[in-house]
């Protein structure tokens, strides 16, 4: 497992990340640096414990966010500066990105810069990519539709395995991720899969919800980083490739193991 840091966001801009699943991608933190403010508290999240574990607005009201000018000065900057060519923007970082209480707005913004930008120097747009944990839907849809690519969490759809996976903060219901996953367009769904979520009957009842919902992709893997649980394992790779299988069979969507 990795131990390097490289991933981490220390500000609002990091990276260019290598991603295994985005390639050159530019990281968008829009959490404050160094408090982890996000609605679950996943035991294998790369940034460790949540600290501020809430998708209650009010509480979310006291947690500093970068302002949305701030966040676009940013990107600006970077875009200026930037030698590397970059494969996508990807909003991310150190929480849940859609609890910004102005992320639509933030979104909108940055596909504007990004579409004057691609204008201006004559390069394809850079795809704008989110990437979700899926419980915060019904205040994020504008912006997570004006994306060009959603990559949506979904774990487990076996309530006590979701409760032991992702933690959820009060308030957050896995019955509202699946019915609100299956109201957006065009998404990808990540799944994490550890020891805890690949019984027969958490797979079945996985590949059910994935058929409801009809991703136009399905990407899994497991863990690849230091989880916040240390006694956590990576499964084999051979068990994610069994995982995909069934899936391809039953419903005909495309997966990809990493
Ligand atoms: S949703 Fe993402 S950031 Fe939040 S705890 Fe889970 S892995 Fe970490």
């Amino acid at each position: 497992m990795k131990a390097d840091n490289s991933h981490f966001p220390g500000s609002i801009i990091y990276g260019p990340v290598k991603s295994r699943r985005l390639g050159n991608s530019l990281g968008i933190n829009l959490l404050p640096v160094g408090c982890k403010v996000c609605s679950l508290n996943c035991t294998y999240c790369q940034y460790g414990w949540t600290d501020t574990h809430t998708i209650n607005k009010n509480e979310l009201g006291r947690v500093r966010f970068p302002g949305v000018q701030e966040v676009i000065t940013a990107i600006e900057g970077v875009l200026h500066r930037i030698k590397t060519p970059l494969d996508c923007l990807t909003f991310s970082g150190y929480g849940e990105p859609t609890l910004h209480p102005q992320f639509n707005e933030i979104i909108k913004q940055t596909k504007d810069l990004r579409d004057r930008y691609s204008k201006d120097h004559n390069f394809p747009p850079i795809p704008i990519v989110v990437i979700s944990n899926s419980t915060n839907i019904e205040n994020a849809r504008e912006g997570l539709q004006l994306a060009d690519v959603r990559a949506m969490k979904l774990d487990a759809c076996e309530e006590n395995i979701f409760n032991e996976i992702n933690k959820p903060a009060e308030g957050v219901s896995l019955d509202d991720i699946v019915k609100n996953l299956k109201t957006l367009k065009d998404i990808i769904i990540q799944s994490m899969f550890l020891e805890t979520n690949i019984s027969d009957s958490a797979i079945e009842k996985w590949i059910d919800c994935i058929a409801e919902i009809k991703p136009l992709e399905v990407q899994i893997y497991t863990l690849d980083r230091m989880p916040a649980d240390l006694n956590l394992k990576a499964l084999d790779k051979s068990v994610l490739k069994d995982i995909a299988c069934k899936l391809t069979k039953k419903t005909g969507i495309k997966v990809t193991a990493f």
